[in-house]
């Protein structure tokens, strides 16, 4: 089964590392039947437009500002970020959410703003620690979708990745299970169908994240509830993500 594959570079390396990075995945890719992404910080952007222009690499930005331009010193738009070749940005990343105070309605702006300048959104959902020890993981992640995805059309929605990513998993080498994971998927297509349809559910693409490494990704990935996941740490080795990147799912 063909598989998105994106790797969430956050705030590691340099444009140089990511030039000599990009050159060997670039390489390593070549062929792989999957989708492969890498997001890696804004500075980086160009150095990806020269190496992976051309190739089977695609990738995205981790954030964008919700204004289209203006006043808004240090902020990044869509455009800017598309006019490097951007393809994709990730939205909602429960980083953002928690140490930069992003809230779902900011998120729901930023989501419009991506796919109003033709990027593809992957966008980030996922309960902490607390709110699962309480049984309200379910409940959470639908109110977030509810609120992310407010006032989109249907139409809208492709270009859209949801990406599940309990945070208790995010960097910590701990993972949910795949009954979870397959648990939270459903939750997140029901969810879709009552805002979107039937066919929307059944067409998004819905991606795993926390904790996939080279050890455990065979299992996690091979999981046919999921069309993907979602790397952070585990895609800063080129060697190790390539080899996530190539396999057969
Ligand atoms: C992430 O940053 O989205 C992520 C899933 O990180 P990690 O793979 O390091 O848990």
């Amino acid at each position: 089964m063909n598989k998105l594959i994106i790797g969430n570079f956050k705030m590691n390396t340099t444009p140089k590392e990511f030039k000599e990075y990009s050159i060997a995945l670039a390489t390593k890719c070549k062929g792989t039947k999957n989708d492969v992404v890498v997001c890696p910080p804004f500075t980086h952007l160009s150095v990806a437009k020269e190496i992976l222009s051309g190739s089977n690499v695609e990738y995205g930005a981790q954030n964008i500002c919700e204004e289209e331009k203006g006043a808004f010193t240090g902020e990044v738009s869509a455009k800017m970020i598309k006019d490097l070749g951007a393809s994709y940005v990730i939205v909602g990343h429960s980083e953002r959410r928690a140490k930069f105070k992003e809230t779902d309605r900011l998120i729901n702006k930023k989501i419009k703003t991506a796919l109003a300048n033709g990027l593809k959104v992957i966008l980030c959902v996922g309960e902490n620690l607390q709110t699962r020890e309480s049984k309200q993981a379910a409940i959470f992640v639908r109110k977030q979708l509810d609120d992310d995805l407010k006032g989109m059309y249907e139409n809208e929605l492709e270009g859209v990745v949801i990406a599940y990513e309990p945070v208790w998993a995010i960097g910590t080498g701990k993972f949910a299970t795949k009954k979870d994971i397959t648990k939270m998927v459903e939750v997140i297509r029901k969810e879709i169908e009552n805002q979107f349809s039937a066919k929307a559910a059944q067409s998004i693409n819905v991606l795993y994240g926390g904790s996939v490494n080279i050890s455990n990704y065979k299992n996690i990935i091979s999981n046919e509830a999921i069309n993907g996941a979602l790397i952070g740490g585990a895609s800063l080795n080129v060697d190790n993500f390539s080899v996530i990147a190539r396999e057969n799912y």
